[in-house]
C-alpha cells in the first residue's frame, strides 16, 4: 500500500483543521456553517448565467462586463470573497477560453458558487494546461481544428468568468429565458451554450 492511501481522507483532514481552529478560538463554529450553506444552497451558477445573459441582451453591459468584470457583476448585485477581482473572457469564432486553478482550486464564488470536483483534480489542473484540446474533448467539447485555446490560470489576485457565445435559435429572448441556457460548465470553458 502507498503512503498516500494510508493518509486519512480530505474530509477527515478538514475536519480534524476545523476542531483545531475552533479549539484555539480561532474560528466560530456557527459562522463556519453559517458561510458554507450560503456558498452551497443561495450563490451558485445562477448568478453568472444572469451576468452572461444581461451582456447578451444589452451591448453597453458587454462593454461595461469586458472592460471591467467586477464592478459590472456588482452592478448586478453579485460580489464579496473569491470575488475581489473578476476578468470576464469571451469566446469567440477565433478563440476558446478556459479556465484553471494550476495550484489549486481558485474560482469565482460570487458568480459560480464553489467549485466542482473535476476543477480541483489534479489531473485536470496539470493536463488541461499542456493538452486544452484533448482535455476538453474528453469532457464532451470537439473544437474546431482552427480554433485557438487559450488557457487562464486563476490565482488567489484574479478570478476568471467565461462569456460564452450567444446559441442560434434565440433571437428575441428575454435575458430570463437566455440565463436558463447558461450552464456552469460553459462559464468555465469546458463546454459551450448549446441551442435550444
Ligand atoms: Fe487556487
Amino acid at each position: 500500500m502507498s503512503a498516500a492511501a494510508e493518509r486519512p481522507s480530505p474530509a477527515l483532514r478538514t475536519e480534524a483543521m476545523e476542531a483545531l481552529l475552533v479549539e484555539r478560538g480561532l474560528v466560530d463554529p456557527a459562522v463556519m456553517d453559517r458561510f458554507i450553506t450560503t456558498y452551497e444552497r443561495d450563490v451558485g451558477p445562477l448568478n453568472g448565467a444572469k451576468v452572461v445573459a444581461r451582456a447578451w441582451t444589452d451591448p453597453e453591459y458587454r462593454e461595461r462586463l469586458l472592460a471591467d468584470g467586477t464592478p459590472a457583476i456588482a452592478e448586478l448585485g453579485f460580489g464579496g470573497p473569491q470575488g475581489e477581482h473578476i476578468v470576464v473572457l469571451e469566446q469567440t469564432d477565433d478563440v476558446h477560453h478556459v479556465v484553471v486553478c494550476t495550484l489549486c482550486s481558485c474560482y469565482p464564488w460570487p458568480v459560480l458558487g464553489l467549485p466542482p470536483s473535476w476543477y480541483k483534480d489534479p489531473a485536470y489542473r496539470a493536463r488541461v494546461v499542456r493538452e486544452p484540446r484533448t482535455v476538453l474533448y474528453e469532457m464532451g467539447l470537439d473544437l474546431p481544428a482552427g480554433k485557438r485555446i487559450e488557457v487562464w490560470d486563476s490565482s488567489a489576485e484574479v478570478r476568471y468568468l467565461v462569456l460564452p457565445q450567444r446559441p442560434a435559435g434565440t433571437d428575441g429572448w428575454d435575458a430570463d429565458a437566455l440565463a436558463g441556457l447558461v450552464t456552469r460548465d460553459a462559464m468555465v470553458g469546458v463546454a459551450t451554450v448549446a441551442a435550444p
